[in-house]
């Protein structure tokens, strides 16, 4: 049989953690990749990149429990590892805090992060205004180091990167077998599926050295997020909010926000501001489908609609994306055959 020929459209996180797999693990295929917009200009790029998650309401949770925890495993591997600094992959100790205590005081992630317990109450004096929280180690991603190292492992696994916007999914119909969309919010027109909305979120780079623990508000507003070069503080969550442009009124909520956490912030200089807009679903969207493609009956496994979380379940998404890729390979198999 010839090579088979694989498309993965979109070059975020998500894209490239699902074109390192496919090209590792499925030597038989050729791997292309395409995306309009590389780093640093991904959404991806400017994500905190705290490794923790919500639920998703239709998800099977042992899905979702699946998904953070052979991500995590990815990631802690890279954290522990040489190649920890060239891939902006580090571990970060700190604290998620909560005005109420929470319906689920123990979320289900929390078997899979290192050392989660409730805070004790001399922990929780530092913050008057709130009543109960978690503390434990996770892993902060940075997307602007780890995705030119994932294009790195990619090229060595022998695939191939190509810049260059796609109209319609039609159009990749002649040069490949298999379409693998992970075009994150774009997936409203190349999927034609609204249901990906952005949801608007504001963030500033802070020098502030001193700082060595995240600090995040349970209600996912408020955060602060020490990382290798700077401090990332936040946030806001505006849905269905196009607008790319930093906003005077949130940077002053934000400052306001993170130094009543953090008083030490009001000495802190800004470095700067940006905007990213996440691509929200209900549940992502990571299945397979055969579409009709200029006459000829095409796979397209889809792997979009990540919300806030994508660094976070990129790898363990990823490697469900690849058992898609892998039951079409077999179908297409068994079909030569024939
Ligand atoms: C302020 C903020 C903070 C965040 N913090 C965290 C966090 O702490 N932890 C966490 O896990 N997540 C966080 N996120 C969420 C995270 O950024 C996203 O879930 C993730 O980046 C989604 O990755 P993606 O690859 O799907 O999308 P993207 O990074 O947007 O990549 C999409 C790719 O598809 C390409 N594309 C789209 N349409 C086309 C087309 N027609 N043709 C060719 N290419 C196309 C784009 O050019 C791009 O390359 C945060 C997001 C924001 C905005």
């Amino acid at each position: 049989m010839k090579r088979v020929r694989v498309v993965v459209v979109g070059a975020g996180v998500v894209g490239f953690s699902t074109a390192v797999c496919i090209a590792e693990a499925l030597p038989p295929c050729s791997v292309t990749l395409l995306g309009d917009r590389f780093s640093p200009d991904t959404t991806s790029d400017g994500a905190a990149g705290l490794m923790f998650t919500a639920q998703f309401p239709d998800v099977p949770l042992e899905t979702q429990r699946r998904w953070f925890q052979l991500s995590f495993d990815h990631l802690l591997h890279i954290a522990q590892s040489e190649v920890a600094p060239e891939a902006g992959v580090m571990l970060s100790s700190g604290w998620q805090i909560f005005r109420d205590v929470p319906a689920e005081q123990k979320p289900f992630w929390s078997d899979f992060v290192i050392g989660f317990r409730f805070m004790s109450d001399g922990e929780l004096k530092r913050f008057p205004d709130h009543k109960f929280g978690h503390a434990f180690t996770t892993i902060k991603c940075e997307c602007s180091s780890y995705l030119p190292w994932l294009e790195k492992r990619f090229r060595k696994a022998g695939g191939w990167v190509e810049q260059r916007r796609v109209e319609s999914l039609q159009e990749l119909s002649s040069s490949y077998d298999i379409i693998v969309n992970c075009s994150g919010l774009g997936s409203r027109e190349l999927a034609s599926d609204e249901a990906v909305q952005p949801v608007r979120g504001q963030v500033l780079k802070m020098k502030a050295p001193w700082l060595k623990h995240f600090i995040r508000d349970g209600d996912g507003m408020t955060y602060i997020y020490p990382g290798i070069h700077s401090v990332i503080v936040g946030g806001t969550r505006q849905e269905g909010d196009w607008r790319l442009q930093v906003d005077e009124g949130d940077t002053r909520s934000i400052l306001e926000r993170c130094s009543r956490l953090e008083p030490s912030l009001r000495r802190a200089r800004v470095l700067s501001q940006w905007v990213g807009l996440r691509p929200s679903r209900r549940n992502p969207r990571v299945e397979r489908e055969l579409l009709q493609l200029q006459g000829r009956s095409m796979p397209v496994v889809h792997n979009y609609g990540h919300g806030g979380v994508g660094v976070t379940l990129a790898w363990g998404t990823a490697l469900d994306a690849l058992g898609l890729v892998r039951q079409s390979l077999h179908e297409m198999q068994r079909q030569a055959k024939l």
